[in-house]
This record gives structure tokens, C-alpha cells and sequence, in this order.
């Protein structure tokens, strides 16, 4: 024992200093702090607001910071919908990481909320605020980060990337695509680290998990449609458009997708096996045999979220028909929405659901998230997860057992789609990672009463600074 508490001593004394990436310090948390309150009461929403505003306000303390102005780019579609990028020089050892995080924020009507949704107010421990929580806490962190890594002369072994982008949220002015499109060079990294995904889940105050988010399923919705000439109810026919669509849903609703697992997947129950005990540790580990047991897989399924790990899911989700309670309908059409695993193409989707819809009455056709309908949906996919980068696997390993002891580090799929997906179709691999953590009965992004921790704030500064030291002194 007095041999352990010796080394400890020496390492203490020795090695820890140089070891140990710096802290963040009591200043340094007060400039992420204002930089997140200058967020939040900056209106970057569709409807009135604007990202170049922010994206002007940043380049502002980029400027004030040091940053040279050549190594800022600001720019966008039009003067609303602004990103900016900043390059911070390191030595060049490594491509480069971009950091993309995004401005907007969704609407926040006045009278739904307790606070002005665009004014930053703590209260009983927390930040209120639209954009707490998605995702101006980690625009702020992010550029407190770089802000504080360049006040100490740090030199990165590659050039950090960080992108502040305009329209994830809504409008069609998507700022990581058209920074993609528009300015390439400025985007090209080795892999791309994006706040907006991943993140810490608390119950009671516990850590549970802390999730990175390795891949993305495909967004994609399809509508069931079938008409009829109509007529008088009081003479029905058998050939009814209800009947029609409603049979081709409940084909839909007993049509279970095939079981797949990927790269990124097999890790997800690799390591939550570790965590779960009794059957369903069992069945994780029976599901990533080579002769998966199909009632493992079943079994498993009767979780929503671990059947989404496993299958592309396919539900209705509106459903209109019908012009009077007296006359047969003349249309029916009902929208099905599916998430795709990756490898598949929305077009291989819709042909799937023909099959299962088998009726040349119900046309089965592409409902576009512009509004339009087509009849043949888009050749897009999402492309295979590579297995998780081990350099960032082991850093998060690092961290998390020092600041979120006991939660393991689980890579996932997210089930929804984010910025990832224009990184992801450029060919680099994308993770959503992030120190927030946030009870799971708790998440307010879009909600109104949207809050942050402030605990949760300050830790999750602590965590990027530490996690992009980490990740870029490792060899
Ligand atoms: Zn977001």
C-alpha cells in the first residue's frame, strides 16, 4: 500500500503537470459564459432573426482575440443566413478537424414561454433561453475553446476547423452544404466533430452513458395514395380509396425490415453488452454471432430504440381522406415515414414498400421535405459507418472516466438526421460528440422553457478544451 501511495506521490509531483492537459479557469469559464449569453439574445430564427448577425458578432472576438482576419471566413447564400469559418494553425502533422456547429435555433413564441425566450436568464441553477440547450451552449463552447487554446500559444498538430453554420434547423439555405459546395478548401478535413449529436444522460443526477454519435440513419417520407370517382355513401362500392390505403398501412405496420447490423452498431451492443446484465446482455452478445438467434433479435426489438439500431423502421404518420360524411371518398393518401439504415438508397425504400403494398390501387410515391410529391424517390443513401476512430475512442474513454465515472462511451446511430449528413456525403466521417449532460426526462431543444444546467455548461467547456488538447497532442 505505502509502495501505491509512493508512486502516486511521484506521479503527483512528476508527471501530472505535464501529463495532464490545462484546466480551464474561473476567467475562462465567464468568457464562455458571455459568449453564450451574447448567443442566445442574438434572434437567429427562420422567421425574423439572422446567422449573420451571429456569425458577425464571433468573428468580432475571433478578431479581438488574435486571430489574424485572413484566417476567417465569413459568407453565405445572402446576408441573413451568414456562417463563419476560422482556421486555427497548428503543425500540420494530421488533416485537419472541423468542428461544425449551427447558429439557428427554431421558433420561440413569447406567450408559450415563462422568460423571454431571447433574453439569457439564470434561474434556480439553470440558463433559460432559446438555444440552451440546441445548440448555442456548444457554439459558445466551441469558441470559447478556441479562443483560450490560442490565448496560451497552444499549437495543435493539425489546424482545428471550426464552422458556425446558418439553416440546420429549417429553411433551404443549409450553411454546411453550401460551405461544402461553395468553399471546399476551406471545409476539407480528416473527420468532422459536430456538438450538435451525441452528449451525457443523467438520471437522478447519474451519468448513464455518454453517446457519440458515429453515424446517421436516412430521413425519408413516402406517400400511400389511391382515388376514386366518389359518389353517394348510400350506395357503396367495394372499390373504396379509404379501404385501399388503410389495407396498405396495415401491410406496412406487419412488414418488419431485415435485421443488419454495421460497423458502427456492432460496437453500440459490443459495449452496452458490458453494461446490461441478464437476458438482454445475453442477447446482445447472441446478436453479434455470425448466426444472429432470431429470437435475441425479437426480443431485442421489443425496445424501440435498440429495433432502431437493428432495422430500418417504416410508420404512418398522417393520414387524409375523405370530403363529407356522406359521399365515398375521392382520395385518400397517407405518409409514411421511414429511417433508412445506411447502405440503402431512398429509391431501393420505396421500391420495398411497392412490394409490401402489392396493390396497383395505393401508387406508392416520394413526399420531398420541400412539400412535392414524386414518383420516384432520390438515388441518396447514406454511405456505410466505418468503425469508430480509435484515436477519438480512446480520448473519450479518457475522459469520460474522469469526469462521468462508471457511464461507459457508447457510439451510436442517431435515429434523426443532422448536419452530419452533408459531412458524411463528403466522404468524411462524422462524429456527433458533446460534454453536455442533460437529464433524459429533461430535454427541452425545440420545447419551450428551453434550459441548460449551469453545471452542465461549465463541465461541458471542460470537456471540449480538455477533449481537443487530448485528441491533438496524443502522439
Ligand atoms: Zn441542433
Amino acid at each position: 500500500m505505502s509502495k501505491f501511495v509512493g508512486c502516486l506521490l511521484f506521479s503527483l509531483i512528476f508527471a501530472l503537470p505535464a501529463a495532464s492537459p490545462a484546466q480551464v479557469d474561473a476567467s475562462g469559464h465567464q468568457l464562455a459564459r458571455d459568449i453564450f449569453k451574447q448567443l442566445v439574445e442574438i434572434n437567429t430564427t427562420q422567421s425574423v432573426g439572422s446567422t449573420t448577425t451571429a456569425a458577425e458578432a464571433m468573428e468580432q472576438r475571433f478578431l479581438q482575440a488574435g486571430f489574424p482576419q485572413q484566417d476567417l471566413y465569413l459568407g453565405g447564400v445572402n446576408n441573413r443566413n451568414g456562417n463563419l469559418v476560422v482556421r486555427y494553425h497548428g503543425t500540420g502533422a494530421k488533416p485537419p478537424i472541423l468542428f461544425i456547429c449551427h447558429l439557428d435555433v427554431v421558433e420561440a413564441p413569447r406567450e408559450q414561454w415563462h422568460t423571454d425566450p431571447f433574453k439569457f436568464v439564470e434561474k434556480d441553477g439553470f440558463y433559460y433561453g432559446r438555444g440552451t440547450q440546441d445548440m448555442k451552449d456548444n457554439d459558445a463552447i466551441l469558441v470559447a475553446s478556441f479562443i483560450l487554446l490560442h490565448k496560451q500559444h497552444y499549437h495543435p498538430d493539425r489546424d482545428l476547423i471550426l464552422a458556425l453554420t446558418a439553416d440546420e434547423e429549417s429553411g433551404k439555405y443549409n450553411g454546411v452544404a453550401w460551405l461544402l459546395k461553395n468553399h471546399p478548401d476551406l471545409m476539407k478535413a480528416g473527420y468532422v466533430l459536430n456538438p450538435d449529436g451525441g452528449g451525457v444522460d443523467l438520471v437522478n443526477g447519474k451519468p448513464i452513458s455518454v453517446d457519440i454519435d458515429a453515424t446517421e440513419k436516412l430521413y425519408g417520407d413516402y406517400q400511400l395514395v389511391a382515388t376514386n370517382p366518389g359518389g353517394h355513401s348510400s350506395l357503396p362500392v367495394p372499390d373504396n380509396a379509404i379501404y385501399h390505403v388503410a389495407d396498405a398501412l396495415g401491410r406496412v405496420q406487419k412488414f418488419k425490415f431485415p435485421f443488419e447490423l454495421n460497423a458502427v452498431t456492432r460496437a453500440y451492443f459490443q459495449r452496452l453488452s458490458a453494461v446490461e446484465t441478464g437476458q438482454n446482455a445475453a442477447d446482445m452478445k447472441a446478436i453479434l454471432k455470425p448466426n444472429p438467434d432470431p429470437a435475441a433479435i425479437a426480443r431485442l426489438s421489443e425496445n424501440p430504440v435498440w429495433n432502431s439500431m437493428m432495422h430500418t423502421t417504416c410508420v404512418a404518420t398522417r393520414f387524409n381522406s375523405g370530403l363529407a360524411n356522406n359521399a365515398l371518398p375521392q382520395r385518400a393518401a397517407a405518409i409514411v415515414n421511414c429511417r433508412v439504415l445506411p447502405g440503402y438508397t431512398l429509391r431501393q425504400i420505396q421500391q420495398q414498400l411497392i412490394r409490401v403494398v402489392n396493390d396497383p390501387k395505393v401508387t406508392v410515391n416520394y413526399a420531398a421535405n420541400t412539400g412535392g410529391v414524386l414518383a420516384t424517390a432520390p438515388d441518396k443513401k447514406q454511405h456505410p459507418p466505418v468503425a469508430p476512430n480509435p484515436e477519438i475512442m480512446s480520448a473519450m474513454d479518457k475522459l469520460a472516466a474522469k469526469m462521468w465515472p462508471g457511464a461507459p462511451v457508447i457510439p451510436t446511430m442517431a435515429t434523426g438526421a443532422s448536419d452530419s449528413i452533408y459531412t458524411l456525403a463528403a466522404g468524411m466521417p462524422s462524429y456527433g460528440i458533446s460534454g453536455i449532460a442533460i437529464e433524459t426526462n429533461d430535454v427541452r431543444a425545440h420545447a419551450r422553457d428551453e434550459r441548460l444546467p449551469v453545471k452542465s455548461f461549465d463541465r461541458g467547456l471542460d470537456f471540449y478544451y480538455q477533449f481537443i488538447h487530448l485528441l491533438t497532442t496524443q502522439n
